[in-house]
């Protein structure tokens, strides 16, 4: 099994591509955190995932709280021993036209991409040094980390903003083995996505089916929404890379949209 016995926390692993990258490196072997804001939540997952013969448990992180992502991985050392594999993933997503931006939403947005990208990798960054083995951090971008649409000026900052982040943590990461790389998804059918086809549909005077025809799929190679279980494979194949050879760098999963 590629990923025997790793540990991985997944933020934001209730729901869509976390809860299926959850999954799946269950299946690969690992001892899975499902992170994520409700404990309940967290461990409902969790519970799922021990009953179809995973290691699994549930941690409550609100990734944007310094004390309880500090807790939270000290807590999974605690439990686990160490911590090999970071998926940082938790994400929302506002859509609007920056005339109309409110500062307490793009202040949220980012703080929630990008700080919390920031305080876990820190905090799991010390555990992999502290435990010599190295590992693998992998932040959630977007093909919105290399592209730009209307309405979505928050999430585009912070997206791009994870290529330099991983960029920085590849470099100083290095001499400890520890990887950093970004997955880019197109489209996923999730709850991220579903909230905001009516939403662009209002704003831009359209029906869902033209936000999902001519918007979201538009420069896609063949029309189709790119699947949790795509995104997942990638991320388990990231994970179990072994060597520098691959650090600093992006891998799109987006159906042709956005071809580098
Ligand atoms: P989702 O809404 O299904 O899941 C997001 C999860 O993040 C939820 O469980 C939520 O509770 C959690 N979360 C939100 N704020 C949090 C916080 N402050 N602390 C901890 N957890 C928090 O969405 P998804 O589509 O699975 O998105 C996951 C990631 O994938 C996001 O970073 C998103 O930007 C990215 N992404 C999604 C798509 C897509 O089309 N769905 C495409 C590209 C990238």
């Amino acid at each position: 099994m590629l990923l025997k016995d790793k540990v991985a926390v997944i933020t934001g692993a209730a729901s869509g591509i976390g809860k299926e990258i959850a999954f799946e490196y269950a299946k690969a072997g690992a001892k899975v955190v499902i992170a994520d804001l409700s404990l309940e939540a967290a461990a409902a997952t969790a519970d799922e995932i021990v009953r179809t013969g995973g290691v699994a448990m549930g941690v409550a992180m609100n990734v944007t709280d310094e004390a309880q992502v500090d807790k939270g991985i000290a807590d999974v050392v605690a439990a686990y021993g160490s911590v090999d594999v970071l998926i940082s993933n938790a994400g929302i997503q506002i859509i609007s036209p920056i005339v109309d931006l409110r500062l307490d939403d793009w202040k949220k947005l980012l703080a929630i991409h990008l700080d919390g990208a920031f305080l876990t990798t820190r905090a799991c960054m010390r555990a992999m040094i502290k435990g010599g083995k190295g590992g693998a951090i992998i932040y959630m971008g977007s093909v919105h980390s290399h592209e730009a649409s209307p309405l979505k000026a928050p999430y585009v900052a912070a997206k791009h903003g994870l290529l330099g982040l991983a960029k920085v943590v590849a470099k100083e990461g290095a001499k400890d083995n520890i990887r950093a790389n970004v997955i880019c998804p197109g489209f996923v059918r999730t709850p991220l996505v579903d909230k905001q086809i009516p939403e662009q549909a209002k704003t831009l005077g359209i029906s869902e089916a033209d936000v999902i025809k001519n918007v979201m799929l538009k420069d896609t190679v063949d029309g189709e929404f790119t699947t949790v279980q795509d995104v997942a494979q990638i991320a388990v194949f990231l994970a179990g890379f072994a060597s520098n050879a691959l650090t600093g760098q992006s891998i799109t999963v987006s159906h042709g949209w956005h071809m580098q």
